[in-house]
C-alpha cells in the first residue's frame, strides 16, 4: 500500500487506533501523526538500576509490574494503589499512587513500563510516590531511545509510538520541500530522514539534527508567508503624498509649541520618505508610553491631507478614541477648525466616528468621511470593520498596534483599488524575534527617547499580605497626591458587580481591551493554592469612598458603562472635577491626563508585566513626577513576587517586552499569526531561535523576489499552507 502525508489514518491503522487518535488527540492524517513528535527521550544509559537508587534522587527507570494492589486510604477519602516493580537485574521497588483510578486497568502485573519520579523513603524501604508512568511495547527494550510522546489517558505514549512507527513503515520518503542548496548550506537533513529520526533516533546527534531542520521548516515557512504578504501588499500601489511646500504640515509644525526630539524627527523623515511613493507604506513605530507617537502620527496625517486625501486613525477602544480625537483638535488648533470661525487658512476639520454616536451624529459624521470634508477621521477598529465609505483614503494609522492582529492588517490593505499607506504604533516594545515573525509583514521604527522635561516614574511593590500597614500608606499617598493638587488612578483586574466570578482573569468584558498577548495573567496561581477572585472596581470603589479615601472625589470607569457614561467620566477626570479614578485597563493605553501622578494597580500580580508598564505611563505625564504602586497579596520568593520586582526594577519597555516573551507561552504568541486553524508550529521557540528566524527571513526574502507567488516551488508553497494555515493560500492564489 503507498501512502503519503494526506492519507487518512483510518486507511492505513486499525479502527480503533485511528479512533483514539483522532478522538483524543486530533490527529487525522498520517501527516498529522508523523508531526507529532515525541515530547522527550529517555535514553537506555540513563535508566538507573533499582539496586542503585538513592534518596531524593531523581529516577526514570524501566521496570515490570509484579503486583499490584488497591485499598482505600486510612486518613482521608480516595483510594491508594501500592505496586512492587522489578527491573531487568533483579531490584524489586514499591511504587504508590493516589486514586489510580485512570491508571488502574494499564497498571496489571506483567506489565513493562517507564517510571520516573524522586525517591523517598518510607519506613526505612525506598519507593518511588506517585511516579510518571509510561507503559512500553516490548518491541520498545531493543531501541536505544524510548520516544515518550504527548498522549491521552487510556491512549497511552506507547500506542502512540506504535502508530507512527506502523505508520513510517508504510510511508515513502515525502518530497522535499526546501531547496538543495538551502539545505546544504545549513547543513541540514532530508526531511524523510528527518521525520524517521525524531521518532526513532539511534543517537543523540540524529535527533538533534532532525529537530534542528523541522524547526527550518516551520521559520522557513513563517517567513515564506509573510515574504508573501509583503509581496501581495506591494501590488496595488498607493498614492504618493510627497509633502508640500508651504502646506498645512509646514504651517502646523511652525506653529507647534514644542521642540520635536531627535526620534520624533528622524521617523517622521522616514515616514515623509514612504508616503512619497506609490509603494504602499507599511511602518510599525514602536516608542515607548509618552514617546510621543501622537503627533508623529499627526504629522504624517497632515501630509497625507496636504497630498489631498483622507486620513484615519483607529483606537482600541471608543473611549481611546473620543481622547485622540480631542488631543488631535487641541494639537491642531486653528489649523483643525475648517469651516469654522478663526480656522486657519489650510485647515481641516477631524471627525470622531463611533458606534455611541447618536444617530444625527454619525450621519454627518459618515457624510463627512464620504464627501472628504473630514481629512482625519477617528475611530475605532469598527471603522474599517464596517466598511465605511471614505472619499479618498489615503492613510490608516493604528495606535496600540498590539491589540491589532494580522488579519485586520489585512482587510485594511484589502479595500479599493489603492491600498492606503499603513502606520501602526505601539508602546509595547517589540523583541527582534517578534518583530520578524507576527509583525513581519511591517518595516519598524523606534522613537528611543522620551521628550525632555518628562518626569520619572517610581514604582514600588507593596506586600499588603505581609505588610497590611504598607496600605494605610498606600492612600495616604494618594492623598498627599491629591492636596498637592494632582489626580490618581486605581487599579482592578476586574469590573466586578455581577454573579461570575471567574479564576484569575481580568475579565474585562470590553474584550478588545484584553491583551491576547498577555495569557499569563490568567495563570495559574504559582504556589498552586486556590486564589481568591480578583478585587473589582464595584467592589473596591464603594469601600474606598467610604473608608480611606472618603472625602475625595472618586469616579469609577469600566468598559461595561454606556459610551457615553465612559466618555463623561473620562472627561471629567481630564478636566480635574475627579481626584480619583477607579478603573479597569480600559485606562491601559493612551489615556494622557498630564495632572494624574498617582497610581495604585491592586492585584497586581494578575496582570502581565507589559501591561503593568503600560499602566504606570500613564502617570508622571505632566511636569510633576509620578508614583506607582503595585499592591500583591502574591507571599516573598513567588515567581509573582520576582516579575513585580522586575517591573518596579526597570523602566525600561524593551526589556520587560523581553521578559514577558519568556513568560508568556509562545504559541500563543505565534498563535496571533494564523487565521483560526490549528496550527503547524510545534518547535520554533522565539526565544531560542532568533538565528534561525532571521536566516529564514533572508531566504524567504529572496525566494519570493525571484518567483513571485512561488509558482515554481509547490512543495514550498504547501510548506506555507501545513505551517501557517491553509487560510494562507488566499495570499498565493492571489498573486
Ligand atoms: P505616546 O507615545 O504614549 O502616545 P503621546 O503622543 O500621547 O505619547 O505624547 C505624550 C505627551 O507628550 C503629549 O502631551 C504630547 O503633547 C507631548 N509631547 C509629544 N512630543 C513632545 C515633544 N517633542 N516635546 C514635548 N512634549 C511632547
Ligand atoms: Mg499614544
Amino acid at each position: 500500500m503507498s501512502i503519503d502525508l494526506d492519507t487518512s489514518l483510518r486507511d492505513v491503522l486499525g479502527k480503533a487506533s485511528a479512533a483514539g487518535l483522532a478522538n483524543k488527540l486530533d490527529l487525522h492524517t498520517v501527516g498529522d501523526l508523523v508531526r507529532h513528535y515525541p515530547r522527550r527521550y529517555v535514553s537506555r544509559d540513563a535508566l538507573t538500576p533499582i539496586a542503585e537508587l538513592t534518596v531524593g534522587e531523581h529516577a526514570t527507570l524501566v521496570a515490570r509490574v509484579e503486583k499490584a494492589t488497591v485499598r482505600p486510604m486510612r486518613n482521608r477519602p480516595g483510594k491508594l494503589m501500592t505496586v512492587v516493580i522489578r527491573d531487568d537485574h533483579g531490584g524489586r521497588l514499591s511504587c504508590t499512587f493516589f486514586n489510580p483510578q485512570k491508571l488502574a486497568h494499564l497498571i496489571t502485573p506483567g506489565r513493562r513500563a517507564l517510571f520516573a519520579g524522586k525517591v523517598s523513603r518510607f519506613r526505612e524501604e525506598l519507593q518511588l510516590t506517585h511516579p510518571e508512568f509510561d507503559p512500553l511495547d516490548e518491541g520498545e527494550d531493543v531501541r536505544p531511545f524510548v520516544s515518550v510522546y504527548p498522549a491521552a489517558v487510556k491512549f497511552g505514549s506507547e500506542v502512540v509510538a506504535r502508530c507512527v512507527r506502523h505508520v513510517l513503515d508504510l510511508l515513502d520518503d515525502p518530497t522535499d520541500p526546501l531547496p538543495a542548496y538551502i539545505r546544504r548550506a545549513e547543513r541540514l537533513p532530508e526531511l524523510g530522514r528527518a521525520l524517521r529520526r525524531i521518532h526513532v533516533p539511534e543517537t543523540e546527534a540524529d535527533y538533534r539534527a532532525a529537530r534542528a531542520r523541522l524547526i527550518w521548516d516551520e521559520a522557513l515557512g513563517v517567513q515564506l508567508a509573510l515574504a508573501l504578504r509583503r509581496q501581495q501588499s506591494l501590488e496595488r500601489p498607493a498614492v504618493a503624498c510627497p509633502p508640500k511646500p508651504a502646506g498645512l504640515l509646514d504651517g502646523f509644525d511652525a506653529a507647534l509649541p514644542f521642540t520635536l526630539t531627535e526620534g520624533q524627527r528622524e521617523v517622521g523623515a522616514e515616514i515623509a520618505a514612504d508616503l512619497a511613493r506609490e509603494l504602499p507604506m507599511n511602518r510599525l513605530v514602536q516608542g515607548d508610553v509618552g514617546a510621543g507617537k501622537t503627533v508623529v502620527a499627526l504629522r504624517a496625517m497632515l501630509q497625507v491631507v496636504d497630498g489631498g486625501r483622507q486620513a484615519a486613525m483607529l483606537a482600541p477602544t471608543e473611549v481611546l478614541a473620543a481622547q485622540h480625537a480631542r488631543s488631535l483638535r487641541t494639537l491642531l488648533g486653528p489649523f483643525g477648525r475648517a469651516g469654522e470661525l478663526g480656522s486657519a487658512e489650510r485647515a481641516t476639520r477631524v471627525t470622531l466616528l463611533t458606534g455611541s454616536l447618536s444617530t444625527a451624529a454619525r450621519r454627518q459624521a459618515l457624510l463627512d468621511a464620504q464627501s472628504g470634508a473630514a481629512g482625519i477621521v477617528v475611530g475605532t477598529h469598527a471603522l474599517i470593520q464596517d466598511r465605511v465609505e471614505f472619499a479618498d483614503l489615503g492613510l490608516v494609522v493604528v495606535d496600540e498596534q498590539h491589540r491589532f492582529g494580522v488579519e485586520q492588517r489585512d482587510v485594511l490593505r484589502g479595500r479599493g483599488e489603492r491600498t492606503p499607506h499603513l502606520l501602526v504604533m505601539t508602546a509595547t516594545p517589540i523583541p527582534r524575534t517578534v518583530a520578524m515573525t507576527v509583525y513581519g509583514d511591517l518595516e519598524v521604527s523606534a522613537l528611543r527617547e522620551l521628550p525632555r522635561g518628562r518626569s520619572p516614574i517610581s514604582t514600588t511593590v507593596v506586600p499588603a499580605g505581609e505588610k497590611p500597614a504598607w496600605l494605610q500608606r498606600v492612600w495616604r499617598r494618594i492623598h498627599e497626591e491629591v492636596e498637592a493638587g494632582h489626580q490618581a488612578y486605581i487599579v482592578c483586574p476586574r469590573v466586578g458587580g455581577d454573579a461570575t466570578k471567574r479564576g484569575g482573569a481580568p475579565e474585562d468584558e470590553d474584550a478588545e481591551l484584553i491583551d491576547l498577548a498577555d495569557p499569563d495573567i490568567g495563570a495559574e496561581a504559582d504556589d498552586g493554592a486556590a486564589r481568591r477572585p480578583p478585587l473589582a472596581v464595584l467592589d473596591v470603589a464603594p469601600g474606598l469612598a467610604e473608608g480611606p479615601l472618603a472625602g475625595l472625589r472618586l469616579g469609577v470607569l469600566h468598559g461595561k458603562l454606556p459610551p457615553e457614561e465612559k466618555d463623561a467620566v473620562m472627561r471629567s477626570f481630564d478636566a480635574g472635577e475627579l481626584d480619583v479614578l477607579v478603573a479597569t485597563t480600559v485606562i491601559e493605553v493612551g489615556v494622557d491626563v498630564p495632572n494624574a501622578t498617582g497610581m495604585v494597580i491592586l492585584d497586581a500580580d494578575r496582570f502581565g508585566l507589559s501591561q503593568l508598564h503600560q499602566l504606570r505611563g500613564r502617570v508622571g505625564r505632566g511636569s510633576a513626577p509620578g508614583v506607582c504602586l503595585l499592591v500583591t497579596d502574591a507571599p516573598a520568593g513567588t515567581r509573582a513576587r520576582e516579575r513585580l520586582a522586575a517591573v518596579a526594577g526597570t523602566s525600561d519597555g524593551f526589556e520587560l517586552a523581553r521578559l514577558d516573551l519568556e513568560l508568556r507561552r509562545e504559541g500563543d504568541v505565534l498563535g496571533a499569526m494564523q487565521a483560526g486553524r490549528r496550527s503547524g508550529l510545534r518547535l520554533l521557540s522565539l526565544l531560542r531561535h532568533e538565528e534561525i528566524i532571521s536566516t529564514a527571513r533572508g531566504y524567504a526574502t529572496d525566494l519570493v523576489a525571484g518567483d513571485p507567488g512561488l509558482a515554481g516551488h509547490p512543495a514550498l508553497r504547501e510548506l506555507v499552507d501545513e505551517i501557517v494555515g491553509e487560510g494562507q493560500a488566499e495570499y498565493l492564489s492571489k498573486v
